[in-house]
């Protein structure tokens, strides 16, 4: 069992970059029946990472940054909590990070303020919540939680969406808690020019964040968490709170987050069509994972990628970028990694 589940890591690690050219079939990987006792992955955005742009101070603060995640992840399935607990740990943690570009750190919109956006999924009864351009609250996550949980909706938006946190009783707080000096020099950079149009956060990084879990009761969830785009504009709204679209969750299939150019993944719904390759088409995760990024939205032009569980805990990270902060963690495995040609 768990030198199959090595075996499929690996095999994805090692072909890196040039997998994005191979067949699906020629990546497929025979999983096993056998359920793991609970599985996790995380992401903090895919996109143009280079190992040269990058010093290695930040890669090392950001590794640690992605083993605390797991580890905080780990730690809440294995008490036995279900596994949006672990999602929202999770997601919740890494929005704390300034690195990544959901909560603190989040990017800057066109006039300098900074909307987010989160989506959360339950697999056992396709249970959602979802929030967007929300600006004062601190962990955009546990409001959609509440949305999920204590409305009778499932995407809530702005001041109303910010209402509703603070009737929950949700951490409130004045909407320059989100300002990061690096964020802000990166907007005005991108502002200054004459052609200042929206754009996938600092060199091409996206910086989002997501978690996906499969907990001891063989249950899914899924999470995202975003600030968007760079100099985003009238009111934009990306895939990351757009459920089937950057974020789904499906006990019979698999349970999906996603990093990437978000009007290619609405357009596509990339994490609902991982989730019916598998139900409808009988694909196998990796192969369905690989079918939508590597083949449909590469095809399209559509830059990313996803991390992904399926019902035996099996994990699949695919993306068409040079890279994606990523990590996952199992009862016999784990591994972080960043760049195209990493093995775990
Ligand atoms: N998908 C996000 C959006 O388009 C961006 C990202 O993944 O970094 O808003």
């Amino acid at each position: 069992m768990k030198y199959l589940l090595f075996l499929v890591l690996a095999i994805h690690a090692l072909l890196g970059c040039e997998s994005r050219q191979v067949a699906a079939e020629d990546q497929a990987v025979e999983i096993t029946k056998e359920r793991l006792d609970y599985a996790l992955a995380i992401h903090g955005g895919a996109g143009v990472i280079r190992r040269k742009n990058m010093t290695e101070e930040y890669e090392a603060e950001v590794r640690e940054i992605l083993a605390k995640a797991l580890e905080i992840g780990e730690n809440t399935l294995k008490s036995g909590q279900p596994a949006e607990q672990a999602v929202i740990a999770v997601i919740s943690y890494l929005e704390d990070m300034p690195q990544f570009n959901a909560g603190k750190g989040a990017v800057f919109t066109y006039e300098g303020t900074n909307e987010l956006d989160a989506s959360i999924m339950r697999g056992k009864d396709l249970s959602a919540g979802a929030v967007s351009g929300v600006t004062g609250v601190k962990h955009p996550i546990q409001l959609a939680q509440k949305v999920m949980d204590e409305s009778v909706h499932v995407m809530l938006s702005g001041i109303g969406a910010q209402q509703f946190a603070e009737e929950q009783g949700l951490e409130i707080v004045d909407p320059s808690y989100f300002h990061t000096e690096r964020r802000h020099e990166s907007w005005k950079k991108a502002r200054a020019k004459a052609d200042a149009k929206p754009q996938l956060s600092e060199n091409g990084k996206f910086g989002t964040v997501g978690c996906v879990a499969m907990d001891q009761a063989g249950h899914l969830a899924a999470g995202t968490s975003t600030g968007g785009m760079t100099l985003k504009r009238w009111g934009r709204i990306g895939d990351a709170p757009v459920i089937g679209a950057g974020t789904y969750a499906d006990d019979r299939s698999c349970a999906v987050s996603a990093t990437g150019h978000g009007e290619y993944f609405i357009r596509y719904a990339v994490a609902h069509d991982v989730a019916a390759r598998m139900l409808h088409g009988n694909k196998t995760l990796a192969q369905a994972g690989d079918e939508v990024i590597q083949q449909e939205l590469k095809k399209a032009g559509g830059d990313g990628g996803i991390i992904s569980v399926d019902r035996t805990g099996n994990i699949h990270m695919p993306f068409n970028t040079l890279g994606m902060y990523r990590g996952f963690v199992t009862p016999t495995n784990r591994g972080v990694a960043i760049f195209d040609d990493e093995t775990f």
